[in-house]
């Protein structure tokens, strides 16, 4: 885990000190050459100054605005050159972005982030989606082609399950005797495509257990409360596959855009679907809306003419931690967001870790679970300052650093588009392991007692099917 990946050269500036940025510091220290007096962390609280004052690192304390985004950051600038990292929550990514690119600096987000307001607004709840957010970056990447590097979304997940998918894909071909060596996007769409792959799961148990009870009233979590919540009470959203009947209760297309998505009205946090993972076997997971649950499907459709003939269904199916399981149940009873939070500290995690992977259904081998898993203690012995969630995302951050500082003028991509083989490299030491596990299992399986539901017995893969009513 030792040495020097990239150089940046000119001034790197973080937005955002949270979990997720003060679990990537150490990695960027470990892995990227940069000169620690033109290092800056935009952070407006001070509950974690003395790790930067210790470091001898300089602390920005303010809240960016659409007001003093534009000045704070282009005086960090004078050259031109750098890099901005943005690990916020409530700063808008496309406004970050656009300016990084005026001043021509490279650019790195793990998700695609509005301006206070977006999520919890009036907004009608077709326009409160991932799908919009996303549209907004799609939009800007259509005005201006080429240009400094922005990394759109590449945490754990938006971003290291895109390359996860790619290796998976190749384990199936090889584990079918199939032949593959796939490079442009068409062949990759059409190698999953003759696989046989119906739908994709991002699927994760988190299994992560605190030394203490939780507090009643306390929303606890493994990563952002802030951006858990805003997410889970988006509506629902999956990529929509090729091989899908019938949309579900609720479930609408999109009229602009790509069209290969449908969004449900119902919180994500109250869409649950049948899913699997290693260990625990199958299990319920919710369909929270992200932004891989868009590109991947995207990335992965195959066309005819102006015609899609081929994608999978693609979507989140998140177990969190059993203490957010329980904070969401009490923030849906309640109808109101939690007055406090809590983000699990590493100190205070006594057993689990996060099993994050891809999990390929439909193929001739049934379903495929592919992915990392790694423990708390694990992530204890590799770097400060953060649990497995964590590590599975900061170490996708470097490797998107990594990637951006080599590859310096691609515009705006999402982590789909960039060499998986290298992003993994760079990220494989921080992953724990990484396990392949077939299963027969599908999502018609294990019932306790039948009670009527909407099954499609002659295609066990059909989203229906996974669906909890
Ligand atoms: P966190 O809640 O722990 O921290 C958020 C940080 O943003 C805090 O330091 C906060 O002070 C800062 N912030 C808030 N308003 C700001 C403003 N106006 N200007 C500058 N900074 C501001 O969150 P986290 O767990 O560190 O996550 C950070 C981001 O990463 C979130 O957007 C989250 O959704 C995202 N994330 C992505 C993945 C992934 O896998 N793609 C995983 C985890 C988190």
């Amino acid at each position: 885990t030792i040495g020097i990946h990239a150089r940046i050269e000119g001034a790197l500036v973080m937005i955002g000190f949270g979990s997720i940025g003060r679990g990537v510091l150490p990695l960027i220290e470990r892995h990227i050459g940069f000169d620690r007096a033109r290092f800056t962390v935009i952070e407006p609280s001070g509950d974690f100054a003395h790790i930067l004052r210790d470091r001898g690192l300089r602390h920005l304390q303010l809240a960016l605005t659409p007001e003093n985004l534009a000045e704070v950051l282009q005086s960090l600038f004078p050259e031109g050159r750098g890099m901005i990292v943005n690990l916020s929550v409530d700063v808008d990514s496309v406004a970050v972005m656009q300016l990084a690119r005026k001043i021509g600096v490279q650019y790195v987000d793990t998700v695609v982030e509005p301006w206070p307001g977006y999520y919890f607004g009036d907004m009608p709840n077709a326009e409160r989606t991932g799908y919009r957010l996303r549209e907004r970056v799609r939009e800007v990447r259509k005005a201006h082609a080429g240009g400094p590097t922005a990394v759109s979304c590449c945490g754990a997940n938006p971003g290291m399950v895109s390359w996860l998918v790619k290796e998976a894909l190749l384990r199936l071909a090889a584990d079918l005797g199939i032949a593959a060596e796939p490079r442009r996007r068409e062949d990759w769409a059409a190698l999953m495509q003759g696989l046989g792959v119906k739908g994709i799961h991002i699927a994760e148990r988190d299994t992560q257990v605190s030394n203490r009870p939780k507090p009643p009233g306390v929303f606890v979590n493994t990563w952002s409360v802030e951006g858990f919540l805003s997410e889970a009470f988006q509506p629902a959203e999956l990529g929509w596959g090729t091989h899908e009947k019938k949309l579900p209760p609720g479930g609408h297309v999109f009229d602009y855009g790509p069209g290969h998505a449908i969004w449900i009205d119902r919180p994500g946090a109250d869409t649950r679907v049948r899913s699997w993972c290693p260990d625990v076997g199958p299990q319920f997971g919710y369909v929270v809306t992200h932004n891989e649950a868009l590109s991947i499907p995207e990335y992965y459709t195959v066309h005819d003419g102006g015609r899609a003939v081929y994608r999978p269904t693609c979507h989140y199916a998140y177990h969190p931690c059993n203490d957010a399981i329980l904070s969401l149940h009490e923030v849906k009873g309640a109808g109101r967001l939690p007055a406090a939070q809590h983000i699990l500290a590493v100190e205070e995690i006594v057993s689990g870790g996060d099993d994050l992977g891809v999990l390929l259904y439909g193929h001739a081998k049934g379903a495929m679970w592919y992915g990392s898993r790694l423990t708390s203690a694990e992530a204890r012995g590799l770097a400060p300052w953060q649990n497995a969630t964590g590590m599975q995302v900061t170490g996708a951050v470097l490797a998107a650093m990594v990637w951006a500082a080599e590859n310096p003028d691609e515009g705006i991509v999402e982590a789909d588009e960039m060499d998986h083989v290298r992003c993994l490299e760079v990220q494989r030491p921080y992953l724990g392991r990484i396990e392949c596990h077939y299963t027969d299992w599908t999502p018609l399986r294990n019932r306790i007692n039948h009670f009527p539901e909407d099954r499609d017995e002659g295609d066990p893969w059909q989203f229906t099917n996974f669906l909890v009513p």
